[in-house]
């Protein structure tokens, strides 16, 4: 699905794990196998796992991973981390490397980061 990188994070990016890319909107589709790995992970089974912690994609084709009630990941803790950090789906793993939508990118504070301290300096006239 991301085997065309569409173009370099900026020079610096750094992650600091602010979780927003966790409460942005939209799916967290699961791939093939991602299920089966996060059911074990979590000791439960596949039915057990889906019904408590997916739900069917936007598009209807896939699952997504569900949300918490104030539509961050169902799997993201208060301290901005990943409850699923060992088996994390791939989706997660490719943002913002891979894929990335400008809203997400607008909220990551590593691309904001990184950006501000590539961008021209703003001399007086
Ligand atoms: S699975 Fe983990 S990394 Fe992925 S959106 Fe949820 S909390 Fe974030
Ligand atoms: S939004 Fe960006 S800086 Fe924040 S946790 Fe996600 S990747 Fe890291």
């Amino acid at each position: 699905m991301w085997n065309d990188p569409i173009g370099e994070v900026p020079p610096g990016f750094s992650c600091q794990r602010c979780g927003n890319c966790c409460r942005g909107p939209g799916d967290v589709v699961l791939f093939d196998g991602e299920i089966e790995a996060l059911a074990a992970l979590l000791g439960l089974d596949v039915p057990r796992f889906t019904e408590d912690y997916t739900r069917l994609a936007t598009d209807r084709r896939a699952l997504s991973l569900a949300e918490q009630p104030d539509g961050a990941c169902v799997f993201l803790l208060p301290d901005n981390t990943c409850r699923i950090q060992d088996a994390k789906p791939r989706q997660c793993r490719a943002f913002p490397y891979l894929w990335r939508s400008a809203r997400l990118a607008n909220m990551c504070r590593g691309w904001k980061n990184a950006e501000s301290r590539t961008s021209p300096l703003v001399t007086p006239s």
